[in-house]
């Protein structure tokens, strides 16, 4: 039997920041086959055969998604490694309110001091470091002056804590963006028991009486039934609940209007989707910032941005943040302005949105896109709306201090109404929610603490779907640990 189409102990569908986690740490033990599929190509463990576009970490890549020509809401990576083979590379926590909302719908396991040896790990692998002195523009510099004389504190920006300003923690090194591939399958790739399947896109599961008994795999054109002992799915927000759906596993109306035989009804499959949208201050840069950040660009060493400030909103309880402003000067983050011209301004964004968004099938058809609905800002109370612009307000303050003020000018602007912020919304890319995990009394529960699907016998989720509400933090650290936790809640049960 070839070793595609061989029983494995565990079938790890979605080599992305999670797969890459969950692969690696299953195949520790030798006696255990692990087979991770993924839909996007494997580059392999060569760097020097990766496309140069993943590897630069000065810019944020285009190629390598899902969908071309789409909404900024809908990007994600189709590649080994995931999304941390295209993303920013930034690393930040969330709060203890974070913690504490993790902990009612998954248990103890999820709290901040039991998740702590799970970032250290994640730290770890990915190699982790504070941003070095000379990646600082003279933007970047201004801007943590500035936050400053609003009154923000320095913080750490890697663990739960206060409000404040400071750096995020970064997976570039000296420009190279070190993606979960390498941080995590790296160091396991030379394992017997482990199979990595690149090209290799998972249609749907097959079920007999709440059990999987294979997953239906393309594999070089040909369409291959993998099987396995443990099925765990790690195809991120949008696809997992999608390859769910697919599968019959999800609210049994909407399978049906789709054409999907209904399995197991799961009303919370593809519901809850939770992300965070901003807003763009733009300014005009002057001569002089101009000229600095192209000096900084010739010694290769210009980021468009290196500094945040997570701030409270007056609706923020107490002790936490909901907003994260950002600074940024150089390139536009898709695409760049003549030689010698860069873009300037300060975004804000909503970190913990009430909103909630939704996944849906809009056939049966593998090949079909989804219908990815964000919800950006959807919230009856009108809440989401209310804390953005007091981003705005901040991110404004924060262009007029006397530290950045002398590098850009205000860009004229007339009242921005409700509908002009709406039509200006961007993402910060942080999608979760759609396969949240929560108790079985809980009808929009879809996983339970550990990741085991409710309903299902041998199927897992373990990706940044199941976190139930986003974190107040960019998202990839947070779904690395995640990962961890859910990969070791599985070796537990095995034992
Ligand atoms: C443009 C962008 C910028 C970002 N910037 C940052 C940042 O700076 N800092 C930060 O913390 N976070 C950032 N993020 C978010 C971060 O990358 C995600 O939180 C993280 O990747 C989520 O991990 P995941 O494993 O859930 O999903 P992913 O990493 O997206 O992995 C899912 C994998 O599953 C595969 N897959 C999907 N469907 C199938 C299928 N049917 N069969 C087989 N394989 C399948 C996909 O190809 C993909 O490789 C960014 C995201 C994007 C898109």
């Amino acid at each position: 039997m070839s070793p595609v189409t061989g029983h494995h102990d565990v079938l790890v569908l979605g080599g992305g920041v999670a797969g890459c986690v969950l692969a690696a740490r299953l195949s520790e033990d030798p006696a255990r086959g692990v087979c991770l599929v993924e839909a996007g190509p494997d580059h392999g463990v060569d760097r020097a055969r990766w496309p140069r576009t993943l590897l630069d970490a000065h810019a944020l890549p285009r190629d390598h998604m899902w969908e071309r020509g789409v909404a900024v809401h809908r990007l994600r990576a189709r590649v080994l490694g995931g999304s941390s083979c295209v993303n920013g590379c930034w690393h930040t926590w969330g709060s203890d309110a974070d913690h504490e909302e993790w902990t009612r719908a998954g248990g103890p396991r999820w709290s901040a001091a039991a998740m702590a040896p799970y970032r250290k790990r994640a730290a770890a692998a990915m190699r982790l470091r504070p941003v070095p002195e000379r990646e600082f523009s003279v933007w970047a510099r201004a801007a943590l002056a500035g936050a400053r004389e609003l009154g923000y504190e320095e913080v750490d920006m890697g663990v739960p804590g206060a409000p404040g300003c400071g750096t995020p923690l970064l997976n570039a090194l000296d420009g190279l963006r070190w993606n979960a591939a390498f941080g995590y399958l790296g160091p396991a790739r030379s394992r017997a028991n482990l199979t990595v399947l690149g090209e290799a896109t998972a249609n749907r599961l097959l079920l007999d009486g709440g059990e999987v008994v294979g997953a239906e795999v393309v594999v070089d054109g040909r369409t291959e039934t993998l099987t396995a002992d443990t099925y765990v799915l790690a195809c991120g927000t949008f696809g997992s609940a999608g390859l769910l759906l697919r599968s019959g596993i999800g609210p049994a109306d909407e399978l049906r209007e789709a054409g999907v035989r209904a399995e197991v009804d799961l009303p919370g499959v593809g519901a809850n989707l939770s992300d965070q949208p901003g807003v763009f201050v733009p300014l005009a840069p002057t001569p002089d910032l101009n000229a600095a950040l192209a000096a900084q660009e010739k010694e290769g060493e210009l980021y468009v941005s290196r500094m945040l400030i997570r701030a409270a909103s007056t609706h923020c309880p107490a002790g936490g943040w909901d907003l994260h402003i950002l600074p940024s000067a150089g390139d536009p983050l898709f695409g760049s302005l003549p030689p010698g011209q860069y873009e300037a301004g300060v975004a804000a964004f909503l970190m913990k949105p009430a909103s909630r968004g939704r996944v849906r099938l809009r056939s049966a058809d593998p090949a079909e896109p989804l219908d990815i609905d964000p919800g950006f800002l959807t919230d009856p109370g009108g809440r989401d709306m209310a804390v953005l612009r007091e981003g705005l307000e901040i991110a404004q303050r924060l262009a007029a201090t006397s530290a950045l003020a002398p590098l850009a000018g205000a860009v004229p602007s007339g009242e921005l109404t409700d509908a002009g912020l709406r039509s200006r919304l961007g993402t910060y890319w942080h999608p979760v929610g759609t396969c949240a995990m929560g108790p079985a009394t809980d009808p929009l529960a879809v996983t339970d603490g550990a990741g085991r699907v409710h309903g299902v016998s041998n199927l897992r989720v373990a990706d940044a779907s199941v976190l139930p509400s986003v974190p107040a933090a960019n998202t990839q650290f947070p779904v690395l640990a995640a990962a961890e936790l859910l990969a070791d809640a599985l070796k537990e049960a095995a034992r």
